[in-house]
Formats: C-alpha cells, structure tokens, sequence
C-alpha cells in the first residue's frame, strides 16, 4: 500500500512530507501502457500531486496539475483529491527517447522544458486558485521547486524517482517534499541541501527502507515529530452520472445528430478503466 508520512523538525522550521508511490506509479504504467521514460514521467507527477493534493484539507477539495512542455509526451494532467488519491492521465503514453549520458531515463526530454506547470486548487464553492511557472527543466522535481519559489514563495527542496525494471513493471517510486517555515534560519537551507545530497537517488532509499527511511535520511539532525500517516492510492472518481452530464452538456446540434443516428454512445474514461454506454432514449 502506497503511503505519505509527514513530520516536521523539533524546533518547528522543517516541515516534510515523503510518499511511496509504487502501486500508484504501476497502476498507471499499466492502464496507460506506458513506455519506462512516461511511466517515469507520470510517476513522478502524480506524487508530487498526491502531497500536495493531501495538503488542502478540505472536503471534497482537488488538485488538478497540468505539464505541458512540448515534448514527445505530449500534455501530463494529473488530479488528486483532498486525501491524495491521485488519477492521471497523459497524451503520447508512449512516447519515447533515448536515455542519458548517464544511463538514466531521459524525462525532461520526454516531456519537454518548453512550457508551463500550472496547478489548479479547487475548494468547491470559491473561484478555483490557479498557479503557473514555467518549466525548468521537464525533469518534474525541479519544475516544482520552482513552482513553490515563484508561486507561493516557500524555499522548498523536493525529488521524485520511479524506478523501472526490464520487464517495465515498477521496483520503486516516490519522493519528498521539505519546505522550511517563516522565520527559519538561513544555516538550516545548508543542513536540509546536505542531507539531500547524502542521501541521494530517492528510489534506492525507497527501495530498501521505504518511505520511513527516506524521511530520517532527509531529516537527519533535525528530530523529526511524525504529524501524520495517510494511505493514498490510484483512484478515479468517474462515475455513470457524472459522464451522462459530460454528454448531456455538448451542443444541442451535437446531442441531436446523436439521437437521429439512434446509435448508443460509448464513452470511456481517461483517467480508468471504465467504459460507459447511453441509449439515445436516455438523451
Ligand atoms: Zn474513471
């Protein structure tokens, strides 16, 4: 079961939270059919998405992230509930270039680094809150530290992995995010930056310790106070009514050829397996 953990320093300037990631990351390589350098692409997206998703606390609240960077991709759009249930979706699953120099999967050349992340906060009855940066580099954990920086002004450290096996299947994914609070000294910024080098690639920790020895390994020094556990999943939230509604909104001209051709409609989600069939009577 996929998890978030999220502890904050003693003195109270650190706040983290790490998610593993693996059965969210696998469920989506395999609904997609993802190529390795997608899967990693989507993967981290959607445990950025499922911290930050976990964060509005609110009821019926969701996050929608949306990365478009001009790559073979194509666009990320990736939704998490107030929980951190997160679907995604991408449009090229796949896609594929070759990989780095350095052995890795090549993700910011997949997705591209001409672009914007931009990120949608709905609570329910406000206007929806909207925030975009521009990409910096598609390699997705760079682009949301950005995000953090330039959006919401908070110093933020944050990295994501998916790890991909030969077969394409998932060993390992997840990351974390660590922000420091107002007020933190400045010394603490060097502090967290070393115990992020230290420990490295996020998906070897993961692998061997979870998500508990990805927290202490960021966290070294800091007596870090678990705040809060939460078991997060892929999850979508379509349902029959919601896509009678969907069909039920497009253009009256639209929703008449339908009827006339007196074919049933057959609508399948994006984000799932799920398939969903109108009788024109139901029109
Ligand atoms: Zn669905």
């Amino acid at each position: 079961m996929d998890r978030i953990i999220k502890a904050i320093s003693e003195d109270g300037f650190v706040s983290i939270s790490v998610i593993s990631s693996k059965d969210i990351s696998e469920r989506a390589r395999v609904f997609h059919n993802a190529s390795p350098v997608v899967t990693a692409a989507l993967g981290r997206t959607l445990s950025a998405a499922s911290i930050i998703g976990s964060s509005l606390k609110k009821d019926g609240a969701s996050l929608t992230v949306r990365i478009d960077g001009g790559g073979p991709a194509g666009i990320i759009l990736v939704v998490s509930d107030y929980e951190g249930n997160v679907r995604g979706y991408v449009s090229n699953p796949d896609a594929d270039v070759p990989k780095r120099a350095d052995g890795k999967l090549n993700v910011g050349g997949v997705v591209g680094n001409d672009g914007l992340l931009s990120i949608i906060k709905d609570f329910g009855a406000k206007e929806p809150y909207t925030g975009a940066t521009a990409l910096v580099s598609g390699e997705i954990a760079e682009d949301f530290a950005a995000y953090f920086a330039s959006s919401e002004q908070v110093p933020t450290a944050c990295a994501f992995g998916v790890l991909v096996d030969r077969d394409r299947s998932v060993l390992a994914a997840g990351g974390y995010i660590v922000q420091l609070l107002p007020g933190a000294p400045n010394e603490l910024i060097d502090r967290v930056e070393k115990n992020v080098e230290v420990t490295g690639a996020v998906t070897d920790v993961l692998k061997t310790g979870g998500a508990e020895a990805l927290l202490e390994s960021i966290m070294l020094g800091f007596a870090p106070k678990i705040i809060e556990c939460l078991n997060v999943e892929y999850r979508c939230t379509c349902s029959r009514e919601r896509f009678l509604a969907a069909v039920l909104s497009l253009d009256k001209s639209e929703l008449d050829d339908m009827k006339t051709a007196g074919e049933p409609i057959e609508v399948c989600c994006q984000f799932c397996d799920a398939k969903y069939v109108f009788e024109p009577a139901e029109l």
